[in-house]
């Protein structure tokens, strides 16, 4: 069996990030009847997706208004003791970017041996401007960070699970190790890693919200309609940040 230890340091040497500065609080939480309760999250984790420059207004694949969930992420982030970051992260000749499907129109779908894969526009390539956390969303509370879609032959929507819905990337590892029970997913798109990490998330036995006002779609064809449905499928929450907690 895997010590600890071993855990840690073969979760340092993969694909993740941590900070030793993850600072544990309680916040006040005022009721309606007015009286106040300590809300003890500590077993809930905050995760922001895909936050990054690309997916903002003036990135390659930008989300209308994405940097508008800026300000209201940092302002969720306060309620949380456990913050993890995912990071879409591709080699610049990926597999689902136009520019190596030179024959295939941009957000049309593709036959990949792990399924259906839509076409992106070239976006978060690994170390470019794009990839990099929009600049005003604090990172520093964060845990740890997920970094995905780094293999050149699968995409990764979900923080949990590639394309192929069976390869992990640690994450529900970490959770487990943490005790994490409860899990809130805010950042970008909605309709695309949002949706997947919550889907994920629920099957994996969390019980999973995805926050409403902190999350903005990419719209493409009827993909906010369907993943409205798969929350109810999947009994993920969706809604503002004070229903749940
Ligand atoms: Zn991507």
């Amino acid at each position: 069996m895997l010590s600890r230890r071993n855990f840690i340091l073969g979760l340092l040497t993969s694909n993740l990030i941590f900070n030793q500065n993850s600072i544990v609080t309680g916040h006040q939480k005022t009721t309606n009847s007015g009286a106040t309760k300590q809300y003890n999250g500590s077993k809930d984790i905050l995760i922001i997706v895909d936050v990054q420059n690309d997916f903002c207004p003036g990135g390659s694949l930008p989300v209308k208004n994405g940097d508008k969930v800026v300000e209201v992420i940092n302002e969720i982030q306060k309620s949380f003791q456990y913050i993890a970051l995912t990071q879409d992260w591709h080699p610049k000749d990926h597999s689902s970017f136009s520019t190596t499907n030179p024959d295939i129109d941009v957000f049309s779908t593709k036959k990949m041996p792990y399924g259906n894969q839509v076409i992106w526009p070239p976006h978060c390539i690994i170390g470019s401007k794009g990839a990099e956390f929009h600049k005003n969303l604090i990172t520093n509370k964060a845990s740890f960070i997920i970094r995905k879609g780094f293999r050149k032959n699968i995409d990764s929507y979900s923080g949990f699970f590639e394309n192929d819905r069976v390869t992990s990337t640690g994450l529900d590892g970490i959770l487990k190790e943490l005790n994490i029970k409860r899990v809130f997913v805010v950042g970008l798109a909605l309709d695309f890693c949002v949706q997947y990490t919550a889907i994920d998330s629920a099957s994996l036995g969390y019980k999973t919200f995805v926050i409403k006002n902190a999350t903005l779609p990419v719209n493409i064809g009827n993909s906010v309609q369907e993943t409205i449905k798969n929350f109810k499928k999947y009994n993920v929450g969706y809604g503002k940040l004070e229903e749940f907690i």
